[in-house]
């Protein structure tokens, strides 16, 4: 591929720019917040009216029944088609349009959209409807200067993303959406300089101890369920943790810090007086890696899919007292790991445009956390799916969230490159 720079799709998403900023803020000022899951049919009208009246064939498709779908939050996404005039490739770009709630330290308004400089703050601007009018931004130049493209550009809008993506892009791989599908983009933030390969895989866990309620003044009647989960967690400094330091992946996992995370949550502690024998103490557990000795090694992606089992239990630990102990554990979430190869024709084409544009290489990279690529992955049995956007990974979810205006202009510019190499 040989792309003079400057060219003439740089030139028309240069003068799409102040479009491109006031599309982000138009999407931030529509507040998607999941849960509860607001507002999705509002910003899929608003996409596919914008769409629309540029000749893309628009579809809103509900994903009924799947978890949080109900009348007062019904699970609405949409799938945008322009067809070119000549056989070719469908190369898709989806990027969820959910965001997190907003949480405290902010000191802008999470749904101004507010421009300071070459930022544009707001809830999801980074993650990611900085992505999502991006890569609109990148259809739409390349449309207006190949009107007579070889086959397919679709641009999803999807639900449910931050909540599994099972209202989202899993409903649509299931009805067969995905099926005619050759390349995916994903515009999660993810460095305008870097591809995406995949992400690295998740297991939730609960943990809950029981004790037996009683009166504070005669405790050895009583038995504390605090007491047993410190047992438990005792247990894991032991033995878990020294196996989950001892354990690494091949994936190029950023932050580069530690390949592997465990993390514990308490949703609540002690036996509430209100209830009787047998209160929890301490749920959830979260330790996102498994030990090595129920798994094989993350590299080895594809043994997942067969050989996995569905039964995993932390180490069972032996406190003191184990006869009178109540231990219960319970899987919460679990997801595979995905990588995308470096040679698949996505990220070959990507990594030129890349290099086209940013006159570097492209760095290659696996997310720590989950996204819908698993979903494309393993329901869509498509590969060749990687995620690439503008804005900076570890802004996503945070107070006073932003998105640069000259990486989202870059990103689109990689992007529409990328369709310009596959269709033009
Ligand atoms: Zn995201």
């Amino acid at each position: 591929m040989t792309i003079a720079r400057p060219c003439p799709l740089r030139t028309a998403i240069l003068a799409r720019r102040e479009e491109l900023v006031l599309l982000t803020q138009e999407l931030i000022r529509i507040p998607t917040l999941n849960p509860p899951g607001r507002d999705y049919r509002r910003i899929c009208d608003f996409l596919a009216a914008r769409l629309e009246a540029g000749g893309w064939d628009c579809t809103l498709i509900r994903a009924t029944g799947s978890p949080g779908d109900c009348e007062a939050y019904p699970r609405w996404n949409l799938i945008a088609r322009h067809k070119g005039g000549r056989a070719g490739d469908c190369v898709h770009f989806n990027s969820h349009h959910d965001v997190v709630e907003v949480g405290h330290g902010w000191t802008r308004d999470p749904f101004a959209g507010a421009v300071e400089g070459d930022k544009i703050y707001g809830r999801g601007a980074c993650d990611m409807k900085g992505g999502l009018a991006a890569s609109i931004i990148a259809a739409e130049a390349f449309v207006a200067l190949y009107p007579d493209h070889a086959g397919t550009v679709e641009i999803s809008a999807t639900a449910d993303e931050e909540s599994g993506g099972y209202g989202g892009v899993a409903y649509l791989a299931e009805q067969g959406h995905f099926a005619h599908v050759d390349h995916v983009i994903i515009p999660e933030p993810l460095y305008k300089d870097s591809i995406c390969l995949g992400h690295r895989g998740v297991w939730w866990a609960e943990i809950e101890t029981q004790g037996r309620i009683a009166h504070g003044s005669m405790p050895f009647l009583g038995d504390c369920a605090v007491r047993h989960m410190g047992a438990v967690l005792d247990e894991m400094e032991r033995s878990l943790w020294p196996l989950l330091a001892g354990k690494h992946t091949d994936m190029p996992v950023i932050p580069r810090a530690r390949a592997l995370r465990r993390s514990i949550s308490t949703r609540s502690t002690a036996a509430h007086p209100n209830r009787p024998r047998g209160s929890p103490a301490c749920p959830p557990l979260r330790p996102r890696p498994l030990p090595h000795h129920h798994r094989p090694p993350l590299s080895d992606r594809r043994g997942y899919r067969r050989g996995q089992s569905r039964n995993h239990r932390p180490a069972r630990t032996r406190p003191r007292d184990a006869a009178r102990i109540h231990l219960r554990d319970r899987d919460l979430f679990e997801v595979l790991p995905s990588m995308t190869a470096r040679d698949a024709p996505v990220v070959r084409t990507t990594a030129q445009a890349i290099e086209a544009v940013l006159g570097q290489a492209p760095r290659y990279v696996v997310s720590p956390g989950t996204y819908d690529q698993k979903h494309i992955d393993r329901i869509g049995k498509l590969d060749n799916c990687i995620a690439y956007g503008p804005g900076e990974l570890h802004l996503a979810h945070q107070p006073d969230e932003w998105i640069g205006i000259t990486d989202m202009v870059d990103s689109a510019h990689v992007m529409a490159l990328v369709l310009q190499e596959l269709l033009a």
